[in-house]
């Protein structure tokens, strides 16, 4: 395994769809204070059914234009094979070569879908009308995806994402370093052995956090939920508390391998900038 060093580590942070063009100037004002990490690149969620679509192409064209490297995230929700390869082409002509792929969320906009095409569909849809123009991300699960019956029927969809042309993963988010590292070996036993960069969610509001996490199936450890408790009532205490908590937990996946950070921003520059400092970025 190779050792990720502060040195050799990729880092990107990921941005949510602005809903407004207000909200897409503020993820622009974030994006220059986070480019002075220098991150190898800067994702856009994308909400397959919902607003937030038009938000994706409109945040991720605005930021190619401040010389950002981008990954927009997709997925095929409930449009038509047509309709992504015209985004995917469109993609193509703004210089875009990197994408996320994804199933998508029914919260997040594909209300009345029966039927989300896998993630492994989206895939191999990108590789056959693209080729080989884009590198393609996908989702991994340290602590396993919430409607998975078995961590080895997770794994089996993993790989075949993987065998779809897939050239990387980036992970949920999680509070144990031990249940990404253990996702690592079980990978490796399937000789899976692309570069899984560990997501990473900074703790700056604990009722924000116990209802995405609920919603996500990313587990917050007892321990660290009574010590957040504690400064329910008291922001700074809580911030600074989450900042030293999310620090220690990036340095343990840097020293164990972790080929890089992926920072789930929520569109706010300070708590990420501030953990990347501590590490020293
Ligand atoms: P899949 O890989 O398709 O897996 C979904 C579920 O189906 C899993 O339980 C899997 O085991 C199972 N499965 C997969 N293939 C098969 C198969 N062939 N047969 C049976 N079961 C199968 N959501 C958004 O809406 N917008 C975003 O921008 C967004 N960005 C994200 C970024 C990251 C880094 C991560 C980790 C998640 C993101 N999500 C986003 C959330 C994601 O869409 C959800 O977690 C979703 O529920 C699953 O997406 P997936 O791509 O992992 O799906």
């Amino acid at each position: 395994m190779e050792t990720g060093s502060p040195d050799t580590m990729q880092l990107s942070f990921e941005f949510s769809a602005p809903r407004s063009e207000q909200a897409k100037e503020n993820l622009i004002g974030t994006y220059r204070k986070l480019a002075n990490l220098n991150p190898d690149y800067v994702s856009v969620t994308y909400g397959a059914g919902g607003s937030t679509k038009d938000g994706t192409v409109e945040a991720v064209i605005a930021l190619a234009e401040q010389g950002a490297k981008v990954a927009p995230h997709l997925s095929f929700g409930r449009d038509s094979e047509e309709t992504i390869a015209t985004l995917l082409h469109t993609y193509k002509n703004a210089g875009i070569n990197r994408l996320v792929a994804l199933r998508g969320d029914v919260p997040s906009g594909i209300a009345g879908s029966s039927h989300l095409a896998h993630a492994s569909d989206l895939v191999a849809f990108i590789r056959r009308e693209t080729q080989q123009h884009f590198h393609i991300a996908v989702a991994a699960y340290p602590e396993v995806h919430p409607e998975s019956t078995s961590v080895k029927s997770d794994l089996d969809h993993f790989k075949l994402k993987m065998d779809a042309g897939a050239d990387s993963a980036i992970s949920q988010y999680f509070y144990n370093a031990d249940a990404y590292f253990r996702f690592l070996d079980n990978c490796a036993a399937m000789g899976i052995s692309t570069s899984v960069v560990p997501g990473i969610m900074p703790i700056t509001n604990l009722t924000g956090l116990i209802r995405f996490s609920n919603n996500c199936g990313a587990d917050i450890p007892r321990w660290l939920i009574k010590h957040l408790e504690q400064y329910a009532s008291d922001v700074q205490a809580l911030r600074a508390f989450g900042e030293e908590i999310v620090t220690s937990l990036c340095e343990r996946l840097l020293e164990g391998g972790a080929p890089g950070l992926h920072f789930y921003t929520l569109n706010n520059s300070r708590a990420s900038t501030r953990i990347c400092r501590n590490l020293g970025l």
